[in-house]
């Protein structure tokens, strides 16, 4: 009594785990291929990132999504966090750049 289960492990040959890797140009720092998108569609979820000036990017992927997809939503979104940014017009406070020591310009030469 009692069949023998046949344990039919397929020999998974060379690693195709790996989820799907693209790059692109950054648009934040320009550099071609720094951008590398990492779809993970058993987890549905894509990654972006650019491993020059950092900039990060997560969105959901499904069946149809393409690493292309995942690029141009990043310039989206990029896009109205800018717009935001500028018709929001907060007094960001920014200081990452010094201000310029206030010239003053035209004292009284005469
Ligand atoms: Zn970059």
């Amino acid at each position: 009594m009692g069949k023998r289960k046949k344990s039919s492990r397929k020999p998974q040959g060379p690693r195709r785990k790996d989820p799907l890797e693209t790059t692109f140009t950054c648009l934040f720092c320009h550099h071609d291929k720094s951008v590398t998108v990492r779809l993970d569609r058993k987890e549905g979820i894509a990654q972006l990132f650019c491993k020059v000036c950092d900039q990060r990017y997560q969105s959901k992927v499904n069946h149809l999504t393409e690493p292309i997809d995942i690029y141009s939503e990043w310039i989206d979104a990029a896009d109205a966090a800018e717009r935001e940014t500028t018709s929001t017009r907060r007094p960001a406070a920014s200081s990452s750049r010094p201000a310029p020591a206030a010239v003053s310009f035209g004292s009284d030469e005469e």
